[in-house]
C-alpha cells in the first residue's frame, strides 16, 4: 500500500510556525489529541494521539469513515480489512492448489500432496511446478520482508549459496 497517496500530517514536518500544536486540535469536525515525550538529550518531542486507537504516533492519516483521522496500523488494518494484499493473494492462491490436491489445512510447510489417484500425472506435473514457483516466491518475499531488503537481494544470496547470511532481524 501507498501512503504518498493518501492525505497525511507529519508531526515533524509542520511549519515552524505552527509549532507547537495545542493539546487538542479541532481538524476537519474531528478532535485530535497530541502529547510530548521526553528525548534522551534534553527537549520534548510532540506526537499526535491517533483518533482511533489513542497510540502516539508522528503522522496521521486520513482514512475515511469513523474516526477520520488515523495512524499507520489503524490505516493499514482499515487498508487490509478491505483489500488483500498481493502476499495474501498468493498465499490464498497456493492454498487454493494445495486443497485441489487434497490437503485440508492451509499449511505451506506440509509435504507437498501427492498425486490424487485420479488426476492425470501430466496434469499433477504441471500444477506441482506451478504451486512450487508459487511457494518459492511466497518464501522469498516473506525473507525479504523480514530481512528489510529486496526480493533480489535474497535471490542474489540464495544464488551464490550464501543463504545462511540472511539472518532473521526482528
Ligand atoms: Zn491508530
Amino acid at each position: 500500500m501507498n501512503c504518498d497517496h493518501t492525505a497525511q500530517i507529519d508531526i515533524r514536518k509542520l511549519p515552524k510556525e505552527a509549532r507547537p500544536l495545542p493539546d487538542v486540535i479541532h481538524f476537519q469536525g474531528e478532535r485530535i489529541l497530541t502529547t510530548w515525550t521526553d528525548m534522551h538529550f534534553g527537549g520534548r518531542r510532540q506526537w499526535f494521539l491517533c483518533p482511533s486507537c489513542d497510540r502516539r504516533c508522528a503522522v496521521i492519516y486520513r482514512i475515511g469513515g469513523g474516526p477520520l483521522w488515523g495512524c499507520r496500523i489503524c490505516m493499514d488494518g482499515r487498508y487490509a480489512s478491505e483489500h488483500k494484499s498481493p502476499q495474501d493473494r498468493r498465499f490464498q492462491k497456493a492454498f487454493k492448489i494445495r486443497k485441489r490436491l487434497g490437503q485440508t489445512e492451509k499449511n505451506l510447510l506440509l509435504p507437498f500432496p501427492d498425486r490424487p489417484r485420479h488426476m492425470h500425472r501430466r496434469t499433477y506435473d504441471r500444477i506441482r511446478a506451478e504451486a512450487k514457483a508459487l511457494e518459492l516466491e511466497i518464501g522469498l518475499r516473506g525473507l525479504a520482508c523480514i530481512q528489510r531488503c529486496s526480493v533480489e537481494e535474497i535471490e542474489e544470496k540464495l544464488a551464490e549459496g550464501k543463504l545462511h547470511e540472511v539472518r532473521v532481524i526482528d
